[in-house]
């Protein structure tokens, strides 16, 4: 396989999708060598198999505002490949989504849904909706009209949507009640990231950030390392960087920021329970500002506007917001203050030349389809208990996604570990995930 001219070909079908090619392109480059060790894969042209979504779904959604207008959307699910089992990833609402975006998120997921050991393709779908600002009632109209387009795409079998940047527990209610509405015959496992009296699992909302933490130990243990007293900066304060608030908390570490498109709040002393609390409060405000997090603890949060994150000093930094949100001069000011491990919680959340730093750099760095992938393992483990038709405990549901991250962790170390005995967690992570979806391809023929 030559990357680079596979890239050529799909950059040329595929103008101006940037965030899909660099997604694609670090793939490539990570499993080129084991690639050309199976000449079978060549010639089934697995890699131009893979790269493409299997179909797209492109809709308008029309919906009327608390004003009284008529707005217009648009909604698109992206089933990216289903070699190991139903279509899943989450839904995505935000004013910047395009097929490019889903396409990277679909094509990630494919890899990472692979790696939870769980039977789970890869999908991903959304809107350029954009909730910041939104009533309620305005969400729920929205959601309902999506769903109208959606349904007849969707299911338990087919293919199952969960929850995504600015898609939390009120949207997967709303979406769930217009779905048993239009299909009229109830299918529990038709979303995850459900409510828990309607279907959804223990743990499901904590997940994402539970699993990054989880990985997080395991890495740093391998390292020779603890987290205990160190100092933690997260980006983001939505639901997985609420998560992974909590669990570094739990588990001894001083999270010393979280930030917002606004800014960012440092919190010297660390965050406390009723302050990762308003997280949530926050989130359901829809107002999209970090500072309401000062304004309610001016002694505790400390807030600057226009600054990142990474500009407080820590020794880890956890990228939980959006793609692309950590950049070169970030890596540098992060490594200049003390920073030596940078766990992505985010998709993509690492621009490519701030991953290459860090690497250079022996600062240990993992990338998010490993140390996010609780999030859908959770969901996984949530559509196994719907199958059952029972509801798990909290110690059960937990000591799953405790054994799952552990074992992306391990065929990270399995397939990332280096002659010199350092683990490449890019490349184990992309090499482990690829060498499932591309075996199981393989095994089902041309189709
Ligand atoms: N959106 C999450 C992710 O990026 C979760 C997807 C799911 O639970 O299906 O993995």
């Amino acid at each position: 396989m030559k990357t680079q001219v596979i890239m050529q070909q799909l950059a040329a079908k595929h103008p101006g999708e940037a965030e899909y090619l660099q997604a694609v392109q670090e793939v490539l480059e990570s499993i080129e060598d084991v690639y050309n060790q199976h000449p079978e894969f060549e010639a089934a042209k697995i890699v131009e198999q893979m790269v493409e979504p299997d179909r797209i779904f492109t809709f308008r959604v029309n919906w009327v505002n608390d004003a009284g207008e008529v707005c217009n959307n648009l909604g698109y699910r992206v089933q990216f490949n289903s070699a190991i089992g139903p279509y899943k990833g989450g839904l995505r609402f935000h004013r910047a989504v395009t097929p490019s975006m889903l396409k990277f998120l679909g094509f990630e997921q494919t890899f990472k849904n692979a790696l939870t050991t769980l039977p789970m393709g890869g999908a991903k779908g959304g809107s350029d909706f954009d909730p910041v600002g939104k009533s309620d009632a305005e969400i729920m109209r929205f959601c309902q009209a999506f769903m109208l387009e959606l349904w007849q795409c969707i299911g338990p079998d087919q293919d199952v949507p969960a929850g995504d940047v600015g898609v939390g527990g009120r949207e997967i209610g709303f979406l769930n009640g217009m779905y048993q509405k239009l299909a009229r015959r109830y299918h529990t496992g038709v979303l995850t990231g459900k409510g828990m009296t309607w279907g959804g699992s223990i743990l499901r909302p904590e997940a994402t950030g539970f699993g990054a933490l989880y990985f997080t130990q395991h890495l740093l243990h391998k390292a020779g390392k603890d987290i205990k007293g160190k100092k933690v900066a997260i980006s983001g304060f939505g639901n997985v960087a609420w998560g992974a608030a909590i669990k570094a908390t739990e588990l001894g570490a001083k999270v010393v920021a979280i930030s917002g498109p606004d800014g960012v709040c440092h919190i010297p002393e660390g965050i406390t329970k009723p302050m990762i609390d308003y997280m949530l409060v926050m989130r359901a405000s829809n107002r999209n500002r970090v500072q309401d997090m000062s304004d309610k603890f001016p002694e505790s949060a400390l807030f600057t506007a226009g600054k990142k994150a990474w500009s407080v000093p820590c020794d880890i930094a956890l990228p939980c917001a959006f793609q692309n949100e950590l950049s070169l001069d970030d890596a540098k000011e992060l490594i200049a203050n003390g920073c030596w491990c940078c766990c992505e919680v985010s998709n993509m959340g690492c621009q490519p030349d701030a991953i290459h730093h860090f690497q250079h750099n022996g600062i240990l760095f993992a990338p998010g389809k490993a140390v996010n992938a609780g999030g859908v393992a959770t969901s996984g483990l949530e559509m196994t208990q719907n199958a059952q038709h029972l509801n798990w405990k909290a110690e059960e549901v937990d000591q799953r996604l405790h054994q799952i991250m552990e074992s992306i962790h391990e065929q990270c170390v399995r397939f990332g570990t280096q002659p010199d005995g350092h683990v490449d967690y890019v490349k184990g992570a992309n090499i482990a995930g690829f060498m499932k979806v591309a075996q199981a391809m393989l095994e089902q023929g041309i189709v």
